[in-house]
């Protein structure tokens, strides 16, 4: 079990007042009264490691807030009982499925209510914050006059990843508080700032370690904790011309994320700033209206569906301990090396070997890049480093408890490594191999043991890339398959449970999509036109400079590969790719592609004048969902939603629409599969209509 950095280095209990409890009949929250008249409101909703703001808990803080009136006490502590943290935002279950912005709104009224009445007290108000405060966790601990925050806190406005901003007074309040340019940028890019952070941006009033809480909360309630927000630059910065200037900026910089069109909810907060925020009151009542209409909207909803498929995909290996400690990688490549690195970064020992010994210093190289992104902390970054070990001998494969082969695809390479494997290993590890395509009973043809041997694919680059498929083969130990999805969750990526079937799931419903493109390109369509086509649609990449990423090479290897394997039509791959590959065309490693590369590895696009073409983007993407329905069919994978969530975290699709089924839904099943037809009747049978379509509830 992982126990919190926090509650290693600050064991102490939390102050949480210590007085007299006052019983008024509350579930979430608990009150009490101190010696020096503070009155304590302890947020702890039974049954959760964390709290959130839910329906319930606002009606009871109202309850609350009437009797901090009633007994006028010399100040108000709102604090978090969780060791873990503060309130991690809204009751995200509670988002699901909505869908009328009429019947939302009363409950957004009555929140609001709520934390304006805090807002309004008498007495001084405090929040004491500590680990995650955000959302309208943050929202509530900004309606109290000042906050208190412990070195660990974290504070931020994660709502944007939800296709949301703000929703409980937090657009209004922030930039009155903060700068409001970084007020903005904390709710258009959902970042959490520090502590420390959010003491300098004058966010949180002071930073105090656990044991001194109780003096902290004692000079804040006397006024002896003066503000550090506000002033003078803040309340020019929210006039009219500096909305103007600063929104105008702002919005071109959340132009260069994502499309209006596809994420509403930057925009919508920029035009509500924009409007009205020189007058907060106004403010929060166009915020209410805005958030309602967001949340029923389908970026939203579709978001909202995201966050459950992630929760989802991690569930199963959440169940279970993967008894793994010390990973031994095989091949110190771009695959294994980075591999490597990120179990390293994730705190398992990672011992890792190369044939050729020279390879393992430029995978050092790499990983320590990777360390110094994620570890500011020197401490940490060494202790990763340590934890990272060049194996040039193998000595690695005797002790560990997972071993993941990742040298060239080549089958008989792969087999006799395994065979060697075997033998070294203990008899209690598990043995993965990172084949991209070869089919796991090949591999362990040879293997006296092959229950043993599991499909741990990951994506390039690792560190970004967060699905790994978890691939099944007849012969799997089913103990094995769940030792390795365990892993998989432990090192923080998305496990997807996937049959031994050419191309996996992933690469099988990729590749129609690359070769498509190909053949917009060989009619006579610019690599621009058909990636504008795929990133009109959502994707974050058009499959143009996907290729190009990939490397040329690979694609071609790949589609060869699936087309000998699959007995459904796929297209033929242009001769002029083939001829750019011969003359080491390869892509973004070689400077050349489909696109020309500058030294930065930039391609070198031309800007485009016309708007997408609505057949180029059907032609590009309901191929891969054709594709999608089939694999579904053939149990490639089980569940429809681990599939939706396979293909957004593992090819990108586009997030908002919620998936390739959930997009096929959304339009319409019947209207998929005619409008398949129809391309099939003009471009080939490639686009027949897939046979699991008939299974798809609509
Ligand atoms: P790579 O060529 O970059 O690295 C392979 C490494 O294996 C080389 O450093 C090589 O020296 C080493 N090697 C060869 N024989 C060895 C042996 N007998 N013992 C120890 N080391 C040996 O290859 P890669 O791109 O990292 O791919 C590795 C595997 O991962 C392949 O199966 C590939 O299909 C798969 N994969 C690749 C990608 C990708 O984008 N590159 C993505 C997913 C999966």
């Amino acid at each position: 079990m992982n126990i919190p950095m926090n509650r290693i280095l600050d064991a102490t209990p939390l102050e949480l007042g210590e007085g007299a409890a006052i019983e008024l009949g509350l579930r979430q929250w608990r009150v009490s009264l101190d010696e020096s008249q503070q009155m304590w409101v302890v947020m702890d909703q039974p049954d959760r490691s964390a709290n959130t703001v839910s329906e319930v808990a606002i009606d009871e803080l109202a309850t609350i807030l009437q009797a901090v009136r009633e007994r006028q006490p010399r100040g108000v502590v709102l604090r978090s009982g969780k060791p873990d943290g503060f309130i991690v935002g809204a009751d995200i279950e509670a988002f699901r499925g909505v869908n009328d912005a009429g019947q939302v709104r009363p409950l957004l009224e009555r929140a609001h209510k709520v934390a304006d009445e805090l807002a309004d007290l008498d007495c001084p108000t405090v929040a004491v914050i500590h680990g995650h405060c955000l959302g309208g966790g943050l929202e509530l601990a900004l309606a109290c006059d000042r906050r208190i925050a412990r070195s660990d806190a974290s504070l931020g406005f994660p709502e944007v990843q939800l296709g949301l901003h703000p929703g409980l007074g937090g657009t209004a309040r922030l930039p009155h508080l903060i700068r409001p340019d970084q007020a903005l940028q904390m709710m258009l890019t959902g970042k959490p700032v520090s502590a420390k952070r959010a003491r300098s941006l004058g966010l949180v009033d002071a930073v105090v370690e656990e044991r001194h809480v109780a003096a902290a909360v004692r000079a804040a309630i006397d006024g002896d904790l003066a503000s550090r927000g506000g002033g003078a630059a803040v309340r020019a910065m929210n006039l009219a011309p500096s909305r103007k200037l600063i929104t105008r900026r702002a919005r071109d910089e959340a132009a260069k994320q994502a499309r209006p069109e596809h994420y509403p909810a930057p925009f919508r907060l920029l035009e509500l700033w924009e409007d009205h925020g020189g007058d907060p009151r106004t403010m929060r009542e166009r915020e209410l209206q805005s958030f309602a209409e967001l949340l029923c909207g389908s970026t939203a909803q579709n978001l909202i569906r995201v966050y459950f498929l992630r929760e989802a995909l991690r569930r199963p290996g959440k169940q279970q301990d993967a008894g793994v400690r010390h990973v031994h990688v095989v091949g110190a490549g771009t695959m294994g090396g980075d591999i490597a690195a990120w179990c390293a970064h994730q705190g398992l020992t990672a011992t890792l070997e190369d044939q050729q010994a020279h390879l393992i210093g430029p995978a050092i190289k790499r990983a320590n890049g990777l360390f110094s992104h994620k570890h500011p902390d020197a401490r940490q970054r060494r202790a990763a480093a340590d934890r990272l070990v060049p194996d040039p001998a193998g000595s690695g494969r005797a002790r560990a408890d997972l071993i993941i082969e990742a040298v060239p695809e080549k089958l008989e390479l792969k087999q006799e490594i395994f065979a060697e494997l075997e033998r070294a290993a203990r008899s209690d590890a598990v043995l993965a191999s990172n084949t991209s395509g070869i089919l796991l009973g090949d591999i362990g043809q040879g293997m006296e043991r092959p229950e043993r041997l599991v499909g741990l694919h990951f994506f390039n680059p690792v560190s970004r890339m967060q699905l790994v498929e978890v691939v099944r083969h007849d012969r799997v130990d089913p103990a094995v398959l769940d030792r390795a999805t365990a892993f998989a969750v432990a090192i923080d990526r998305l496990p997807a449970v996937v049959a031994s079937a050419p191309g996996f799931l992933v690469n099988r419903t990729l590749m129609p999509y690359l070769l498509e493109a190909l053949l917009l390109m060989d009619e006579g369509a610019s690599a621009e036109q058909v990636d504008a086509a795929a990133e009109a649609f959502g994707m974050p990449m058009g499959p143009a400079e996907l290729a190009d990423q990939v490397g040329l090479d690979i694609a071609l290897d790949v589609a060869d590969g699936l087309r000998d394997k699959l007995d459904t039509p796929m297209p033929e791959v242009p001769e002029w790719l083939r001829r750019k590959v011969e003359g080491g065309d390869l892509g973004v490693k070689s400077g050349k592609g489909l696109y020309d590369y500058d030294d930065e590895g930039h391609p070198e696009k031309k800007d485009l004048s016309e708007p997408a073409d609505d057949e180029m983007v059907d032609r590009l993407i309901l191929p891969m969902i054709n594709t999608a329905v089939g694999c579904l069919d053939d149990g490639v994978v089980d569940d429809a939603d681990v599939l939706d969530g396979a293909l957004i975290f593992g090819t990108g699709f586009a997030p908002f629409r919620g998936g390739p089924l959930c997009y096929a839904r959304h339009r319409g099943i019947a209207s998929i599969r005619s409008r398949l037809e129809e391309l099939a009747g003009r471009h080939g049978e490639r686009f027949t209509p897939a046979r699991g379509w008939q299974q798809i509830d609509s």
